[in-house]
């Protein structure tokens, strides 16, 4: 499962943190989750609790945070926010854009307990 992985590689970093700051727990993960990353929440949230045993996150709590769609108009040359995913501008009908958020899945704060 996707989401597995993710949160493998998710746990791998924040342990490399832990360890940085001589943390002797994580209270609270905090990550940004782009809506069109392909990631279900409930998925990732149940891979959490599954590897976080054994872990310096093993009494975290995973806190999501959503990210929505923004998508850049090579011809407007604006960036717009979607309320909901498509690939064509909302000015000008333009198939000219590109995603430049909502596809992540970021890390972005932790509570350490030192
Ligand atoms: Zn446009």
């Amino acid at each position: 499962m996707h989401e597995f992985s993710i949160v493998q590689a998710l746990l791998g970093q924040v342990e490399d943190i832990a360890r940085d700051y001589n943390a002797s727990s994580v209270s609270k993960i905090y990550i940004v989750v782009g809506e069109v990353s392909g990631v279900e929440p409930h998925l990732l949230k149940t891979a959490f609790d599954t590897f976080k045993e054994n872990t310096v996150a093993s009494e975290a709590e995973l806190i999501l945070e959503f990210q929505k769609p923004h998508i850049y108009c090579m011809e407007c040359q604006k960036e717009f926010s979607l309320e909901r995913y498509s690939m064509r501008c909302p000015e000008c009908g333009s198939f000219k854009v590109k995603l430049t958020k909502g596809d992540e899945l970021i890390l972005r704060t932790l509570e350490l307990d030192i």
